[in-house]
C-alpha cells in the first residue's frame, strides 16, 4: 500500500511538533487484537498544543485523521490505515478532582480512573475497572458493564474539530446510545470531560470493584489477545448465548478463534489476520441468522483498508 504522506509532509511535521512521531508504523502494536497493518504516520501529542497543531496540520494537508485511544475495540485492517493516526494517551492524561466532581483527560486508562475515584471515596465508576481502554475511548463507544455506562456519569465534554478548533459538548449533545456517542462519526476528538460522581465508602467501592474483576476473570478469555465483545447484545440475551446457542465456540479461522471461554470474544490464538477475524465474524453472524433468526451487530470498530 503506497503511503498518502510524502517525506516533505512528515519533515513538516516534524519540524514544529512536540510528541512522537512514526512513519509506516504497525498498529498491531497498538492494538489489543495484535492485528493490524501499518499507519502511514502515527502521531502522539504529548500536550493540549501539540494535539491541536497535529489535527490542524492534518487538515491543511487535506489529510484523513484517525483518532486512537488505547486500541481495545477496534479491527484495523491488513492493509494499514492511510493518512494520520493521532493516538491520545500519556501527556494527555490528567486527573483532578473538585469535589464530587472529576475532570479527567481522555488519555487516562479507564481503570486508573476508576481507581484514582475510589481511592478518594467516588462512586459512579466500580463497573469501569476492568474495561481496558482510554477514558475518551470509552465516552466514544459509550462502554459500559454490569448495567451502568461512562454516559450516565459524564456531564460535559470538551472536544476538538479535525481543524484544531475548540467546541464544548454538553451531555445530551454527546448522544451517548448503544456503543456509540457523537463521537462515534469521528469528526470529534475528546480532550477533556467533567464527571458528576458520588461519595460513597472507600472500602465498598473496592469490594465492589474486585468482586467485578473476579466475574471478568472467569468469564472472559483475558490470557489471550482480544478487542472484547464483538457483536452488540441483541435486546433479551446476550449475543454470546446465540453464538454458543449455534454450536460456534471453537470454531477456526487462521489464527482467529470464537473462544472457548466466552462465545462473543474472537481470541488472537496466533498470528491472526483482520481477513481471518472478518471471516470469522460472517460465519457467526450468518450461522446466528439461519438457526435463530436474529442479526448480530458488530461492536467492534473496522478500520483501515
Ligand atoms: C478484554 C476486554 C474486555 C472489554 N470489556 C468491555 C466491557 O465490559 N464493556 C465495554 O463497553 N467495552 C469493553 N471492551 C472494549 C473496549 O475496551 C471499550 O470499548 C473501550 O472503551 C475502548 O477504548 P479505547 O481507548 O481502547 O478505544 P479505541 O479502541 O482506541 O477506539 C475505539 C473508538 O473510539 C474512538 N476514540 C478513541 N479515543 C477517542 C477520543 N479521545 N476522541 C474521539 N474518539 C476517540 C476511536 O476513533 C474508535 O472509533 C473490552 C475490551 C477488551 C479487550
Amino acid at each position: 500500500m503506497t503511503s498518502m504522506v510524502t517525506d516533505e509532509q512528515a519533515r513538516q511535521l516534524a519540524k514544529s511538533f512536540n510528541g512522537r512521531i512514526a512513519l509506516n508504523e504497525p498498529m498491531r502494536k497498538y492494538t489489543s487484537f495484535q492485528i493490524g497493518g501499518p499507519a502511514d504516520v502515527l502521531a502522539e501529542p504529548h500536550d493540549m498544543r501539540s494535539l491541536s497543531a497535529v489535527l490542524r496540520w492534518g487538515w491543511n494537508e487535506g489529510l484523513p485523521v484517525f483518532v486512537l485511544g488505547n486500541g481495545t475495540n477496534l479491527l484495523v485492517a491488513d492493509e494499514g490505515i492511510r493518512g494520520v493516526v493521532v493516538r491520545i494517551g500519556p501527556g494527555l492524561d490528567d486527573v483532578r478532582f473538585d469535589g464530587d466532581r472529576v475532570h479527567a483527560m481522555a488519555g487516562v486508562s479507564l481503570p486508573a480512573l476508576a481507581r484514582a475515584c475510589a481511592d478518594r471515596g467516588l462512586a459512579g465508576l466500580e463497573w469501569a475497572v476492568g474495561i481496558p481502554g482510554s477514558f475518551g475511548g470509552a465516552m466514544a463507544m459509550n462502554a459500559g458493564a454490569y448495567s451502568h455506562t461512562v454516559g450516565d456519569v459524564v456531564r460535559e465534554v470538551t472536544t476538538l474539530l479535525l481543524d484544531g478548533s475548540i467546541s464544548v459538548k454538553t451531555c445530551e449533545e454527546m448522544q451517548f446510545a448503544q456503543r456509540s456517542s457523537r463521537l462515534s462519526h469521528g469528526d470529534l476528538v475528546a480532550c477533556e470531560a467533567m464527571l458528576q460522581l458520588e461519595r460513597g465508602n472507600p472500602e465498598e467501592i473496592r469490594r465492589q470493584m474486585s468482586e467485578y474483576m473476579k466475574d471478568r476473570k472467569i468469564k472472559q478469555p483475558l490470557h489471550l489477545p482480544s478487542a472484547g465483545c464483538v457483536f452488540q447484545n441483541p435486546s433479551g440475551r446476550g449475543a454470546g448465548r446465540y453464538i454458543d446457542g449455534a454450536g460456534l465456540k471453537g470454531l477456526r479461522v487462521g489464527g482467529a478463534e470464537v473462544s472457548h471461554v466466552h462465545a462473543n470474544f474472537i481470541v488472537n490464538v496466533g498470528d491472526a489476520t483482520a481477513r481471518d477475524v472478518l471471516i470469522l465474524m460472517n460465519v457467526v453472524r450468518r450461522s446466528v441468522y439461519d438457526k435463530f433468526g436474529v442479526e448480530l451487530v458488530p461492536e467492534i470498530r473496522v478500520v483501515g483498508g
